[in-house]
């Protein structure tokens, strides 16, 4: 693995997502790190999360509206400064060019510099949503770049925004590894925060903790996240 460690200048950062609690556990040790070095950071998270539930008791509605309060939950504690919420219902997400126009219109708006999102190309991906995030992602990071997609939003004051690295994380094919050493704990209590996920148990911490551990072995880092990193 080479690029170890190696930050981006302070700047924007968007981490695009499927689920409530998919960056968290992917990528919280890297955000808390980053915005500790001074990176603003931004989550889209384009699904509700309302369909993770094993309580038969539980109505999408109600799940809907525990988990954007256990994301913010969760932001806050790794210094995100805001979070968007695109609502679409759990495992719907599609490619559609609907969707793609939506976050392209948010990517030119905030303006990132990096992006963090799902590898799409992960093998075996089974989850339909991590797979269309992470393709809907990529689309917008090019849509965003060049002036004849969605000219509407041009005039609408947005202007053309060239997204400079894209970080695709849960990859079969890492070459970026950060040492997230100082901030595992911190990566952990905001995963604690998506309660109703059962990312309390300490089984499930544990597994967490193990996963970072040997992640980081590679460059002697006690704990790492490792992605693949794309220059655009
Ligand atoms: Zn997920």
């Amino acid at each position: 693995m080479h690029n170890s460690q190696q930050a981006p200048s302070p700047g924007k950062v968007m981490i695009i997502f499927a689920h409530p609690d998919d960056a968290e556990g992917n990528c919280g040790g890297t955000t808390a790190k980053w915005a500790k070095e001074g990176q603003v950071i931004h989550y889209l998270v384009l699904t509700n999360g309302d369909k993770g539930s094993e309580d038969l008791s539980m109505t999408s509605g109600k799940l809907a509206e525990i988990r954007e309060k256990e994301q913010e939950a969760a932001a806050k504690i790794l210094r995100v400064s805001g979070v968007t919420f695109l609502g679409v219902p759990d495992g719907e997400l599609e490619e559609s060019p609907h969707l793609r126009k939506e976050i392209t219109r948010i990517i030119r708006l905030h303006q990132p510099a990096v992006v963090f999102t799902h590898d799409p190309w992960k093998l075996y991906q089974l989850h339909p949503d991590h797979r269309a995030a992470g393709f809907l992602a990529l689309d917008a990071v090019i849509a965003a770049r060049d002036h004849l997609f969605y000219p509407d939003q041009l005039v609408q004051g947005l202007k053309p925004f060239r997204v400079k690295e894209v970080y695709l994380f849960g990859t079969d094919n890492p070459d970026f590894l950060v040492d997230i050493s100082e901030f595992l704990e911190l990566k952990l209590q905001a995963v604690r925060c998506h309660e109703s996920q059962g990312l309390t148990a300490p089984g499930v911490q544990e597994r967490i903790r193990n996963r970072a551990s040997e992640v980081g072995e590679a460059k002697g880092y006690l704990y790492g996240e490792a992605f693949k990193k794309i220059e655009i």
